[in-house]
């Protein structure tokens, strides 16, 4: 190109933008590039179906039935690879890479990506907010790809007896040092699955009587069935995580009891209390 369909700027921020979100000076330059008016992938998202409304009266049954290998294949194989995803995902999970995983049919490869980056896929793959599909560069022109029930095919697909050998965690080297962690909601979780793979102890304290915090006890079965949350949390009870059950520090253990006992403190207690309106009368 000649240097008329340059644009020069001294402010490096100015060219960290999401195309065609974002308004730039040269989005409408006569002299710019413009997309042609073709595609090679598919902008339309493979559907994904649904427990039909009767059966969903009448039970606690998920709603979402989760995509087959064929639907699964036709909507990975809409990605471009672009990446923006990546960037936008609060975990910066390699969604790219996984979703060439489902392209390439090796799910077992695509389960090593997942927990790379995030040790609750099956949780992820269906409560997750997906602030990647805003941004999927097809969702310019097209749905964007449906990158939530990608991860949740990949989870669902592996079963959780193989979990260990595909992940290669079958024996961990120990370091000899204890963490006590307070509260099994996802962040006491994600601490002791990274902390245990490091060789720590960990020790999780939970006051009620079974883990998982805000994602069992905040969120109805049918939107998160309780199976899939325990398939989550056992795969990291595996890795040598024990967890005491209705124990509340402060009050059943002193936090001074902890820092006698082990050797670091990490506290997920979580944010249980319901937001009011502060209308009167509600
Ligand atoms: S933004 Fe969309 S097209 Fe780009 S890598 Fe992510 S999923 Fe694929």
């Amino acid at each position: 190109m000649s240097n008329e369909f340059k644009w020069i700027d001294e402010d490096a921020d100015n060219f960290l933008f999401v195309p065609g979100a974002d308004d730039k000076p040269w989005n409408n330059a006569e002299k710019g590039w413009k997309k042609p008016n073709y595609d090679l992938y598919n902008p339309d998202r493979v559907d994904m179906e649904e427990l039909h409304p009767e059966e969903r009266d009448k039970s606690f049954i998920e709603i979402v039935k989760g995509y087959s290998k064929e639907q699964a294949l036709a909507e990975a194989d809409r990605c471009v690879e672009c990446g923006i995803c990546t960037a936008t995902c609060t975990a910066h999970m390699g969604i790219p890479e996984y979703i060439k995983a489902i392209r390439n049919d090796d799910l077992e490869e695509g389960l090593r990506i997942l927990y790379d980056t995030n040790p609750l896929p099956e949780i992820c793959g269906r409560i997750c907010t997906h602030k990647c599909e805003t941004v999927c560069s097809i969702g310019h022109n097209g749905d964007p790809l449906s990158i939530r029930w990608l991860k949740r095919y990949i989870a669902d697909q592996n079963p959780s007896e193989k979990f260990k050998e595909i992940l290669g965690t079958d024996t961990i080297e120990q370091n000899g040092k204890k963490v006590a962690i307070i509260g099994s909601g996802p962040s006491g979780l994600s601490a002791a699955h990274y902390l245990a793979l490091m060789g720590y102890s960990c020790t999780i304290f939970e006051k009620l009587p079974k883990a998982g915090g805000m994602m069992r006890y905040g969120i109805p079965e049918y939107r998160l069935p309780y199976d899939q949350i325990d398939k989550d949390i056992d795969y990291i009870l595996s890795l040598g995580v024990e967890i005491k059950y209705n124990v509340t520090i402060g009050k059943d253990i002193k936090l001074e009891q902890l820092e006698k006992d082990f050797d670091a403190v990490f506290s997920g207690t979580g944010l249980h209390l319901g937001r009011s309106t502060r209308i009167p009368g509600t």
